[in-house]
């Protein structure tokens, strides 16, 4: 799911001067506790400003820059940088993060892995050095030193490991995430079906609607996978069967058919469905 942006705009920018973004620099806000506050506190005349923050909101962050745009929050290094507050503490301790604030470093592993992608960065943790040099990569302000305003957020607890281990889990397509868990597919005598990829991404659910009626009727469970399920997909082939496919997130298929005028599905344990697809490249 693309990460949700909630535009809250400040008049604290400037140009980036023609100058290339090369660090993705993370901040703790010291302060606000909410991205619409953080807005706020940014949308006043205190010279400073952060392309977003992060809350513990799910998948959703606040957007005050644009990220063509030079925030104001790292004094040099602003012209190379786009940036990321945290609605946190540098003064927080690893468990603090890990076990409260998990939303808040999802949101920060998917803005990095979004940014890095519009700005061809890699993911990687840069050294102080490296930072405050010319290499490209995630940084935290403190990472900056002098130049950078002399801060040290984001502090020694926050699990910089972690949340880039996170962004390099991808920027997940939105298609995988909940477009594809749902298919529907009209069977030889008529009967409508809709499948469903249930809550715990392994289990696949149905319904189904006969020929000339109005009522669904609760088909149940149609098949569990040992495997998140990401993509769903129905059909009838030429000579009738129904045919449900699902795409595991290993990549590995699942399936399970319904032959012309018959009410039972096949396949539907897990060796089968393998075993119909042994030597599939995934
Ligand atoms: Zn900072």
């Amino acid at each position: 799911m693309a990460l949700k942006r909630v535009w809250i705009p400040s008049p604290n920018y400037s140009s980036r001067g023609g100058s290339g973004v090369r660090l993705i620099v993370l901040h703790t806000a010291e302060g606000a506790r909410t991205i619409e506050s953080l807005g706020g506190f940014f949308q006043g005349d205190v010279g400073a400003s952060s392309h977003t923050g992060a809350d513990d909101k799910v998948n959703t962050i606040g957007e005050y820059v644009k990220r063509s745009n030079k925030a104001w929050t790292q004094a040099n290094y602003n012209p190379a940088a786009v940036a990321i507050e945290l609605c946190g503490f540098a003064s927080w301790s690893r468990d603090e993060w890990m076990n409260n604030h998990r939303n808040m470093l999802d949101n920060c592993a998917k803005w990095i892995a979004e940014e890095a992608a519009h700005f061809g960065i890699p993911i990687t943790k840069l050294s102080a050095g490296a930072a405050q040099g010319s290499g490209r990569g995630v940084c935290q302000h403190a990472d900056l030193g002098s130049g950078g305003g002399g801060h040290w957020d984001c502090g020694s607890g926050f699990p910089m490991d972690h949340v880039l281990d996170l962004a390099r889990g991808g920027v997940p397509a939105p298609s995988e995430e909940d477009e594809n868990l749902i298919a529907s597919a009209v069977s030889e005598s008529g009967v409508h079906h809709v499948f469903w990829v249930g809550e715990d991404g392994k289990t696949v659910w149905y319904r189904y609607q006969r020929r000339g009626e109005s009522d669904w009727n609760d088909g149940g469970t149609l098949l569990k996978s040992n495997e998140k399920i990401v993509g769903l997909s129905a059909s009838k082939s030429a000579t009738g069967v129904l045919e449900l496919f699902g795409r595991q997130a290993d990549g590995g298929p699942v399936h399970t058919w319904q032959k012309p005028n018959q009410t039972a599905w096949s396949g539907g344990e897990e060796g089968k469905q393998r075993a119909a697809f042994t030597g599939l490249p995934k």
